[in-house]
């Protein structure tokens, strides 16, 4: 099974929890991906989300895409979306937003608090970058997977 679980929002709200989650199904055989309608640079350019997507199989950055097309685009096929904005699977942002924040500007909702935040993001030094598989977009990278 393919597992297309999403970042802001979703994993941001028990990061320790998705990682134990991500570690026990992908033990089980399962591929987790890292599903998000971030840019590319913008998950490059955030610490803790390249510490996370270590433990992953691959990360889809769609850059405000509809999340299923985009993974489609790149021939990934995923049986099980976890997102806190299940729109955000078949829709872009557009569509759901109405304007998307602009590449550099991250709008991460949070369903506990209610209060949106928004982080701009700068690129990191690339060897953060290592060990994380990211499909789509500019670049793939692919290396050991440091689970
Ligand atoms: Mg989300």
């Amino acid at each position: 099974m393919k597992i297309g679980l999403d970042y802001d929002g979703t994993v941001t709200l028990d990061y320790l929890g998705f990682v134990s989650l991500v570690r026990m199904m992908r033990q089980r055989g399962h591929e987790v991906y890292i599903t998000t309608m971030r840019y590319i640079s913008e998950c490059k350019g955030d610490l803790e989300f390249c510490a996370f997507a270590k433990n992953v199989d691959g990360v889809i950055a769609t850059g405000r895409e509809a999340k299923k097309d985009y993974c489609l685009k790149y021939g990934i096929t995923i049986d099980v979306w976890i997102d806190d904005n299940p729109r955000a699977v078949e829709e872009s942002a557009k569509e759901i937003w109405g304007a998307p924040s602009p590449e550099g500007v991250v709008v991460i909702e949070d369903h506990v608090t209610g209060i949106p935040r928004t982080v701009k993001v700068e690129p990191l030094s690339p060897s953060h970058h290592w060990g994380i598989s990211w499909i789509g977009g500019e670049e793939t990278l692919k290396t050991t997977s440091g689970v």
